[in-house]
């Protein structure tokens, strides 16, 4: 050995590479390629020549971030592992729509901490997608038998927004008059809030009644019951239901997924629409979420359903296959007509409850609502037998102990026992059982009051269920519910359903708008440690002090890079924080008495989700044209802006525009709509092209939303979860959200929830907040850099082989460029669907189709893919040109030809009888390097047509998969 001390540090070893090193995919040497290619000498003066100077962060956008130095993997967990130690675990007994739930560990890892589930899209190409959009159809035949309705999405954010979408359906399937939707007043107080939140501008009332004591008189268009009631009471809603039926009005049930495996469902009981949550099933409450909320509806409500619904249909092969049906992309086509502005929902906690009845199938389902009952009696027995008054006779999970005058002290009480009870008011308090409930917790309980701590005697596992609302109806008789029942089976079904699909653990999702980058493992791993994971939202927030910490870490983050003063977290998706922000646009010109203003104008090529937030938000929608570049269309801004005067609410842009260009005249149209009285929003999806080099709260903006889910890395989840701040200037910050059960959570003089708990998503939060605090000012600068570059390299790459739609200075794109097909599809009939599809058989998940405009492909590279992955993709979608030539110049039949048979399967291609007139390897393998990694779609291409004529939405019977 030489000694080592005489030699110089060699030159050759590496620097240490820090975070931001392998988030962003090109190295050093990589990067001046695509600089050469792109014909820049830096990253920096590319963005000089791309960014306008008008919007840039200091002098040549350099101005520092106030963010802490950033810190590695290991120090960030170590922080993140402290900020957890901050919270305390307690029993939370609290209810009132969250409850603890034992995930199953082969759920738990598999799924939600498996990239193969948590790094895909929405299902939006669906021969990519089989798996998920099996799993969906299994969440949805759960909740369809469950509830006892026919129909039942997959699309739902929560509890409360789920009854909200139930109160504007019910008035737009309602014929009778009147704007009056009555609700239980024994309803959870989260939901009753944010069904205020969504009335007030709509013009609808809210009326509040106890309908234990019947409908109270007086036209509605609907009315909401909770079943079993928010105090535990289970009482039989058919007479409610019926004389809502008679006055023409629609009854919603929201109704506990676990109590209805043994309670009559809704259905049967004449409701027409079911609201609820799937938590606990399976999803850890996370201090609020994320979960999948659910709704379900009577045959004839299906095509007013919000958001989106699995269907099954056919492939080109004529085998049964699943597709998003009907309404599937609605809010980007019907706009303002949309039903709702639902866009990311909740897919990974969606597909997560559905694999727990997949797990426990119905009897086990059964087994535990049962042994959650059991526990709840012997509580109430032990409670009465201590002379207490238990309020209700007939209970599921739930009890209201009367304790007049002493809550408080009861409550302490059982939290010195690491209990926490809810203190309903004085002189009464809560008590819910859940899934995690042990006899142990049961005796602690009685303890608090003053028992001995003797269990009480067990009772019959239905004791408290009322005869006549006993369930005997069966439910998941389906294969799928009654098969898996070794962790084995399971474990390899859940395989084979995510082997059938694409996501980022394969290959680039290059989906304009969508910002598919890395999700770091280190950036999601704490989110299942139980300090983050197994907190109840409405828990004493001195419990809650490490996520609180954090939450307002990342508050104070997010306003500095994006200019802002406040930011509320609370909003679960990009559409909510819009809803949020246009909301606190209104509170902020009705507070100065002008209530007049409510028109939004929206560019006509604005993302469909801003248009239906608007009209949520109880704006006019009024459209400003774009002109031949794809900006803003000024003359029309002006002519617009002088016909609403006096109504002009707000403008909605994106920015970089939706078209992928950083618009030079930004600045004028803040300065336009401000001097006519106006307010701007700039929807902050788009701020992956931005961060760390503008901000929108200092360029002229009053309000955006972000989308953590984009550009601050929360996965995407097949569909969901994702979180959507919203972020204010200082005279905005007093119409933020709030929340009734959470005084902290909000400003006191704030707009109401605009979702069920006070901090939203909260559970997920640690993921944005490890993206930030290992990039740090620097990392997050370069990643926005390199994010314009590889967008720019795809660009010019492409230019020759198909035109770059639209550019801004210099010729150059922001993050993202839009490949026109147009033209050759006028010339060959070849489609941007056939260029998608045709790209399943070359390994890649399709750009984004058909948005913003109709007939292009939209492509985000983001700056995590590497250049051997970007060249890849270009090298596919310059070979797929050829084979468009090739249709062209007549060497391919127009109609048998690769790309309108695409993709192709395995099936296909093996079969005996190949008749087409291009070669097998032709259609498998278009490029050799294709023979060492080859995806094998599991469909063909789905006819869409035949699944919304014939409408099947859960899982199909085991024969229609037989030849
Ligand atoms: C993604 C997106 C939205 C909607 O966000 P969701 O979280 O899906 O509701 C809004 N605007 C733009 C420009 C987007 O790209």
């Amino acid at each position: 050995m030489p000694d080592q001390r005489t030699h110089e540090p060699s030159p050759a070893v590496a620097p240490a590479r820090g975070f931001a090193d392998r988030h962003i995919g090109p190295d050093p040497a990589e990067r001046a390629e695509m600089l050469k290619a792109v014909g820049y000498a830096s990253t920096a003066e590319l963005m000089a020549a791309a960014v306008p100077e008008s919007i840039l962060n200091g002098p040549g956008g350099a101005a520092p971030l106030r963010l802490p130095e950033a810190a590695d993997e290991v120090g960030a967990l170590a922080e993140l592992r402290a900020l957890a130690d901050r919270n305390q675990v307690l029993t939370s007994m609290i209810g009132l729509g969250y409850y603890d739930t034992l995930t199953p560990p082969v759920i738990l890892r598999n799924i939600l901490e498996n990239p193969a589930w948590y790094t895909a899209y929405t299902p939006y190409q669906p021969e990519i997608s089989q798996g998920r959009l099996e799993a969906l159809l299994n969440f949805q035949t759960v909740v369809a038998d469950l509830t006892g309705l026919p129909v039942s999405g997959a699309s739902l954010l929560d509890e409360s927004t789920a009854a909200g979408e139930a109160m504007t359906l019910a008035r737009r399937a309602t014929k009778s008059a009147g704007s009056t939707f009555i609700v239980d007043s024994d309803v959870f107080p989260q939901t009753l809030a944010v069904l205020r939140t969504r009335a007030e501008p709509l013009g609808i009332d809210v009326v509040v009644a106890d309908l234990s004591e019947g409908l109270p008189e007086g036209d509605a268009f609907g009315v909401l019951v909770q079943y079993p009631a928010a105090g535990g009471a289970v009482r039989d809603p058919s007479a409610i239901i019926e004389a809502a039926h008679e006055r023409g009005a629609t009854a919603v049930v929201a109704a506990d997924i676990l109590a209805l495996t043994v309670l009559r469902s809704p259905g049967e009981l004449g409701a027409d629409i079911a609201v609820g949550s799937t938590q606990r099933f399976g999803v850890p409450m996370g201090f609020g979420g994320p979960h999948a909320g659910y709704m379900s509806v009577r045959q004839g409500l299906q095509r007013q359903l919000p958001g989106r619904l699995v269907g099954v249909s056919v492939d080109n092969a004529g085998r049964p296959a699943y597709r998003l049906a009907l309404q599937t992309r609605e809010q980007h086509i019907r706009r303002e007509k949309a039903t709702s502005n639902i866009c990311t929902a909740q897919v990974l906690l969606a597909v997560m409850a559905g694999m727990y009845a997949v797990y426990h199938g119905p009897r086990g389902l059964r087994a535990i609502a049962e042994r959650v009952h059991g526990h709840t009696v012997r509580i109430a027995e032990g409670l009465r037998g201590l002379g207490f008054d238990v309020a209700h006779p007939a209970f599921f999970d739930t009890l209201r102990v009367r304790v007049p005058g002493g809550a408080s002290a009861k409550v302490a009480a059982a939290r010195e026992l690491g209990i926490n009870l809810l203190r309903v008011d004085e002189d009464t308090v809560g008590v819910s059982c859940d899934e995690a409930t042990t006899a142990d917790q049961v005796r602690r309980v009685l303890l608090a009051f003053g028992g001995s701590g003797s269990g009480a005697a067990a009772q019959a596992p239905d004791a408290a269920l009322p005869e006549a609302l006993r369930r005997d109806v069966d439910y998941l008789a389906h294969p799928v519910f009654n098969t898996h029942r070794s962790e084995t089976a399971l474990l390899r079904y859940m395989r084979r359903l995510s082997d059938k699909d694409l996501a980022l653990d394969r290959t680039m999702i290059p989906l304009g708008s969508c910002t598919m980058k890395l999700n770091a493992t280190a950036e999601m791993e704490s989110i299942t440690w139980p300090e983050f994971a197994r907190l109840h939202p409405l828990a004493p927030l001195e419990q809650a002090a490490g996520t609180v910490a954090l939450v307002r870490d990342l508050e104070r983050w997010l306003a500095e890079v994006t200019g802002y003063d406040a930011v509320s977290l609370q909003p679960n998706a990009g559409s909510q924080g819009e809803l949020a922000g246009l909301l606190a646009i209104r509170g902020y010109h009705r507070d100065r008495g002008e209530e007049g203003r409510e028109v939004c104008l929206i560019p006509s090529s604005a993302h469909g989700t801003n248009a239906a937030s608007a009209v949520m938000a109880g704006m006019r929608v009024a459209v400003v044209a774009c002109d031949d570049g794809g900006n803003i269309d000024l003359d029309d801004l002006h002519a617009k802006i002088d016909k609403h005067r006096d109504a002009l609410a707000a403008i909605m842009v994106t920015y970089p525009s939706t078209h992928g260009v950083y618009e030079s005249t930004i600045t004028e149209v803040c300065r336009m709509v401000h001097e006519a009285g106006g307010q701007v929003y700039v929807d902050g999806a788009n701020l992956n092209a931005l961060l760390g080099w503008a901000k929108p709260g200092e360029f002229g903006a009053d309000v955006s939303h972000l989308n953590l889910h984009k550009t601050f890395c929360i996965p995407h989840g097949g569909g969901g979860p994702g979180v959507g701040p919203v972020a204010v200037r200082s005279h905005l910050a007093g119409f933020l959200p709030n929340h009734p059960g959470q005084p902290d959570a909000g400003p006191h003089t704030g707009v109401g929830p605009v979702s069920a708990a006070p901090f939203g998503s909260a559970g997920i939060l640690p993921i944005s907040w490890a993206y930030i605090r290992m990039m740090g000012e620097q990392g997050l600068r370069d990643a926005t850099e390199m994010a314009v570059l590889s967008a720019n390299y795809v660009a010019k790459r492409l230019a020759p082989h198909y035109p770059v739609l639209y550019t801004g200075s210099g010729g150059l794109v922001a993050h993202e460029c839009i490949i026109d097909i147009r033209g050759l599809a006028k010339r060959t009939g070849v489609t941007n669907e056939d260029v998608s599809k045709r790209l399943i058989d070359y390994g890649f998940h399709a750009p984004t189709m058909s948005f913003p405009v109709a007939g292009t492909l939209m492509v985000e590279p983001t700056e995590s893919e590497d250049l051997a992955e970007l060249d890849r993709f270009i090298d596919a979608m310059i070979a797929i040109r050829g084979e468009i030539d090739r249709v062209a110049d007549g060497s391919y039949d127009a109609e048998d030809n690769p790309l309108k048979n695409a993709p192709h399967t395995a099936e296909a291609l093996t079969a005996d009888d190949w008749k087409h007139a291009y070669a097998r390897a032709e259609g498998g393998y278009p490029l050799p390097s294709l023979r060492l990694n080859k995806y094998w779609v599991p469909v063909g291409r789905i006819d869409q047509a035949y699944g919304d004529r014939n409408l099947v939405c859960s899982c199909p019977a085991p024969e229609a998969f037989e030849d």
